[in-house]
C-alpha cells in the first residue's frame, strides 16, 4: 500500500450532497447490511443504482446485534446441514473479503439436559474447542441445563455495512443517506418514487426494479409508502438488549437455550463492555420509546439470577431496542430464515421485499436477489458473475500483519492507536493517517484515541454528519465518550460541515 502525501489534518471541504438522477435501473431502500450488500452487488454488475437510507447508514439492526455470529446449536441439533454449510461458506467469504471485521470467540452454551445431539454424538469432539470448556467465574449453572462448549465469530456489523456502502459507491452507486422513501407507485412499467432529502425537498425518480430492504420497517413501507397489501404472515418482532460494564472480566460468550427455542446470551464486546440479550417479543406498529421498559427490567433480573447477582442497574450503560420483520406463514421451523417476497404483477417492474435473514448471509442474499430479478436486468448485465473482490480495507493478510506494516511506516504513532485503526478500518487506515509521522500531525485530540485526522476522513469519505454517526457507527467508541466529549466532537463537525 502506498502512503499518500496528503496532510491528514487539512480541513476537508463539506462533501457534496448526493446528486439524484431521474432514472435508475435499481433503487434499494434501506442502508443496513442487506441494502448495502445488494447495492454493491448490483453496481458491480453495471446497473445504475440508488441506495436511499432514511437516516445514517446502519442505524437499523445492522449496528445493533452483539457482533456474535455462529451456527446456532439449534441448527446442529436439528441437522439443518444446508444452513450450517452456508454459514461456514459465509465465514470463509468474510475471511477472504474483510478479515479485519471477523474475530473468533469461544462460548459456553447451556441447554436443556434432554436435548439429543445425533451429529455431535457421531463425530464426538469435532465441534468442541477444548479451550472453550471454561466455567465462568461466579457463574451459576441452572440445575435443569447442561453446558456445551462452542466456537463462533464476532463481526463488526456497522463496519461491515459501511464497507459494503463504500464498495457500492466505488462501483458507481449513488448512496443517499438521510433520504427517505415517502411514496411509490407502478406506472407504465416503471416504479415512480418520491424521495425526501434532508432539507425536505422531494425528488421524483423512476426505476425498473425496487428493493425494499428496510429491515423491521418492511411492512410499514409496503403498507404506507407503497400502499399495497402485505402478504400474510409478516410478523414484526421487537428485540431488546442491554449493554453493561464488563465487571466480571468475561472473555468468552455465555448463552442459554430455553425449551421455547429462545437463546439469550452475554457476549463481550471488548474488555470493558458486555452485551446481554436479546429478549424477543411481538411488536405491533412502530417502535416509539427507546428507554428501559418492563421487558428490559425483566431482562436485567434474568441476568442477575443467572450470574448470581454479579450485576446491578448501575452496570447498565445502554438499553437498545429494535425491530425485525420475519415471515411466519406456518411452514417454517426457523423464523430467521431469509424470505424474498417477490411481486411483479405488470410483468415489468418487480418489487422484492426482504424478510428475516442475517448479517453474515448478506453476500448470498444479494446474489439471490439478483438472480430473482435477472430477467428484468438490462441485457449487458444479465450474464455477469457477482463480484468476489475484497471489501474496501479488506485486502490484507491479517490484522496482525497489517499492524506490523503500520508500525514500520508510522513508527512515531502509539501501538494501541495503530491496533484500533487496523482492527476497525483495515487497509483504509493508510487513508486516515496520510503522511503523519507523530501524534501532533493527527490534529485535534477528541479523547480516547480519536484524532482530527480520523474525523476528517469519516466526514469526507464515509458520509458522517454527526458525532453519533462516528462514535456509534464508524468506530464504536461511543461507550467511552462522555456527553461533553461528544459535544466537543459535534462542534468541530459542525464547523467543517458549515452547520
Ligand atoms: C439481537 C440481535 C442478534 C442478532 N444476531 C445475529 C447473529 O448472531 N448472526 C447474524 O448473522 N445476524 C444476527 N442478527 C441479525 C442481523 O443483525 C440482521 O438480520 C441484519 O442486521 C438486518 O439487516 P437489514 O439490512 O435487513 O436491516 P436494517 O439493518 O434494520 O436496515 C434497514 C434500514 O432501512 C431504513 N429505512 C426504513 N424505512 C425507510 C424508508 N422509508 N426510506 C429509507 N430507508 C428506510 C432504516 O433506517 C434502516 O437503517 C441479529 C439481530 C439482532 C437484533
Amino acid at each position: 500500500m502506498t502512503i499518500t502525501t496528503q496532510s491528514p489534518t487539512a480541513t476537508p471541504l463539506p462533501p457534496e450532497p448526493a446528486v439524484i438522477h431521474e432514472h435508475y435501473d435499481m433503487v434499494v431502500i434501506g442502508g443496513g447490511i442487506n441494502g448495502t450488500a445488494i447495492a454493491r452487488a448490483a453496481a458491480c454488475l453495471g446497473l445504475s443504482v440508488l441506495l436511499c437510507q432514511a437516516q445514517d447508514l446502519a442505524t437499523g439492526y445492522s449496528s445493533n446485534n452483539p457482533y456474535f455470529v455462529t451456527a446456532g446449536l439449534n441448527d446442529l441439533r436439528h441437522l439443518r446441514l444446508a444452513k450450517l454449510a452456508s454459514h461456514y461458506r459465509a465465514i470463509g467469504q468474510l475471511k477472504h473479503s474483510a478479515p479485519h471485521l471477523l474475530r473468533p470467540i469461544n462460548s459456553v452454551e447451556y441447554h436443556p439436559k434432554h436435548w439429543s445431539w445425533p451429529l455431535l454424538d457421531a463425530v464426538h469432539g469435532l465441534w468442541q474447542h477444548p479451550s472453550a470448556v471454561v466455567p465462568q467465574p461466579s457463574w451459576r449453572q441452572p440445575a435443569e441445563l447442561t453446558a456445551k462448549a462452542n466456537t463462533g465469530y464476532q463481526v463488526l456489523d456497522f463496519r461491515f455495512t459501511l464497507a459494503n456502502a463504500l464498495a457500492a459507491k466505488a462501483a458507481g452507486a449513488t448512496i443517499a443517506t438521510r433520504h427517505r422513501l415517502t411514496e411509490g407507485n407502478r406506472n407504465q412499467g416503471l416504479w415512480q418514487l418520491a424521495i425526501a432529502d434532508p432539507k425536505g425537498r422531494v425528488h421524483r425518480i423512476n426505476t425498473q426494479i425496487l428493493i425494499n430492504a428496510t429491515g423491521g420497517h418492511v411492512q410499514e413501507v409496503i403498507r404506507t409508502q407503497l400502499q399495497r397489501d402485505t402478504r400474510a404472515g409478516i410478523k414484526q418482532l421487537r428485540l431488546s438488549h442491554l449493554i453493561l460494564a464488563n465487571t466480571i472480566n468475561l472473555s468468552s460468550a455465555v448463552f442459554y437455550h430455553s425449551n421455547t427455542q429462545q437463546r439469550i446470551g452475554l457476549t463481550p464486546i471488548n474488555q470493558d463492555w458486555l452485551h446481554f440479550g436479546p429478549l424477543i417479543s411481538p411488536q405491533e406498529g412502530p417502535l416509539i420509546q427507546q428507554q428501559m421498559n418492563q421487558d428490559e427490567a425483566d431482562l436485567l433480573s434474568q441476568l442477575r439470577t443467572l450470574s448470581d447477582n454479579a450485576f446491578n442497574l448501575n452496570d447498565v450503560k445502554l438499553c437498545k431496542t429494535g425491530l425485525r420483520a420475519v415471515c411466519d406463514d406456518g411452514t417454517r421451523a426457523d423464523l430467521s430464515d431469509l424470505v424474498l417476497d417477490f411481486e411483479c404483477p405488470d410483468g415489468q417492474s418487480p418489487l422484492v421485499n426482504l424478510l428475516g435473514g442475517d448479517l453474515l448471509g448478506s453476500y448470498t442474499t444479494a446474489k439471490r436477489v439478483l438472480r430473482l430479478v435477472a430477467p428484468y436486468l438490462p441485457k449487458h448485465c444479465r450474464n455477469k458473475k457477482p463480484t468476489k473482490q475484497s471489501l474496501p480495507g479488506g485486502d490484507i493478510e491479517s490484522v496482525k500483519q497489517l499492524v506490523a506494516e503500520l508500525s514500520a511506516s508510522f513508527a512515531g504513532l502509539p501501538q494501541p492507536l495503530l491496533q484500533r485503526l487496523a482492527g476497525t478500518y483495515g487497509e483504509l487506515t493508510y487513508s486516515i493517517l496520510g503522511n503523519a509521522k507523530q501524534l501532533k500531525h493527527l490534529g485535534q485530540d477528541f479523547g480516547h484515541g480519536l484524532y482530527q485526522a480520523e474525523v476528517n476522513y469519516l466526514i469526507a469519505e464515509e458520509w458522517a454528519k454527526t458525532a453519533e454517526d462516528i462514535l456509534a457507527r464508524r468506530n464504536g467508541l461511543s461507550l467511552h465518550f462522555s456527553s461533553e466529549e461528544t459535544e466537543k466532537l459535534q462542534n468541530y463537525m459542525n464547523s467543517v460541515l458549515g452547520e
